[in-house]
């Protein structure tokens, strides 16, 4: 192998262990994150954006990593930071996901109260759904 690219891919290897870190302020981030009013359609919406984001930055790593096998070898440190940057995008990710997951599918017209599955009326107005 490129001697220039087993370097790049040591050092990426022992980044590995700090994506693991970043999870810890998942919960404490969630909690807060919670609290708000946030519509489903704007939580889509940016789920959407995440992915896109992530995307754009998974290749231009793969650009990185396709340089410095041909000779152009990518610094260590810009290979790091976006790798970082994959980590935080993901890490947003999952958390819009979570968001997303705990939005009630149906809310009384009426008085806006979350609708359980299978419920006819509302179980807080008695408007009808
Ligand atoms: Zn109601």
């Amino acid at each position: 192998m490129n001697e220039q690219l087993q370097i790049l891919l040591n050092t990426v290897c022992r980044a590995a262990g700090a994506a693991g870190e970043i999870a810890t302020d998942t919960a404490s981030t969630l909690k807060k994150r919670a609290g708000e009013l946030i519509s489903a359609a704007r939580l889509r919406s940016r789920a959407a954006d995440l992915r896109r984001e992530t995307d754009a930055a998974l290749r231009q790593v793969g650009e990185m990593i396709y340089a410095t096998h041909t000779g152009h070898p990518t610094d260590s440190d810009t290979l790091l930071s976006k790798l970082q940057e994959i980590d935080a995008l993901r890490q947003e990710i999952a958390q819009t996901e979570e968001l997303l997951s705990r939005q009630p599918e149906r809310v009384c017209p009426a008085c806006g109260t979350a609708a359980r599955s299978g419920d006819v009326f509302c179980r807080a107005c008695g408007e009808k759904l």
